[in-house]
């Protein structure tokens, strides 16, 4: 059993004409692919209806769709969201930027995988902790001494650059390995900073893109089970 997701757009308006079209709408998926894990709007009927705030401005409305898609629960309400529908283009320079750091995050973000816990690096052979780990195993000692509780381990049980008997992580990094580590990390910190500000901002000089004139659309979507 598996869930559908299905929007639909309707005209600025009060709250009460919105739901109107809605139970129009329903109804009329009802009637055409019945009312039980269907995947459409015939299975929302008696679900309710609620009007949701965005989180922000959106970019364009594959954003809000996309947002609104993933907030939606299979046996939750239907939601409504209203779109906001602004000059964009100042908002662009900020996007572009946003997703170059998007990028930026997700690439320190696999370099650093497998450090500071046991978790499964192996799906992220490029990182720091996976390069030091094939650099032990290809090297030509077979046993590794650690430095915190100098235990002798044998290389070809190695699974992590973390000590197995004390348990020291990264215990087996060298300090060119620690250095590169400490400039990932503050690398780590200074992206998120930096996406923070940018969003800040971002929202500031959305908010002021709103006011009564502003042409806007309700986004409705829901969750259908089918
Ligand atoms: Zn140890």
């Amino acid at each position: 059993m598996g869930a559908n997701y299905v929007s639909r757009q309707f005209p600025a308006s009060n709250f009460a004409a919105m739901s109107a079209l809605v139970d129009e709408a329903c109804a009329e998926d009802g009637a055409n692919d019945g009312h039980s894990y269907s995947g459409s709007w015939g299975v929302k009927i008696g679900d309710g209806l609620k009007v949701v705030e965005p989180p922000s401005l959106f970019a364009d409305m594959q954003a809000a769709d996309h947002w609104l898609g993933n907030i939606c629960d299979k046996w939750g309400e239907i939601l409504a969201v209203k779109v906001f529908q602004p000059n964009t283009k100042p908002l662009k320079g900020f996007d572009n930027k946003l997703n170059t750091l998007a990028l930026e995050r997700a690439k320190n973000s696999s370099a650093l995988a497998g450090v500071g816990g046991w978790g499964d690096a192996s799906k992220q052979p490029t990182s720091l902790h996976n390069t030091v780990l094939a650099r032990i195993k290809a090297g030509k000692s077979k046993l590794k001494q650690c430095p915190q509780c100098e235990s002798r381990v044998a290389v070809k049980h190695l699974k992590s650059a973390h000590c197995p008997v004390c348990f020291t992580q990264e215990a087996f990094y060298t300090d060119s390995d620690r250095q590169k580590l400490v400039r990932l990390q503050s690398k780590k910190e200074t992206l998120a900073e930096n996406i923070r500000q940018l969003e800040a901002e971002r929202t500031a000089l959305a908010k002021k893109q709103i006011n009564e004139k502003t042409p806007w659309v309700w986004l409705v979507g829901a969750s259908c089970s089918s």
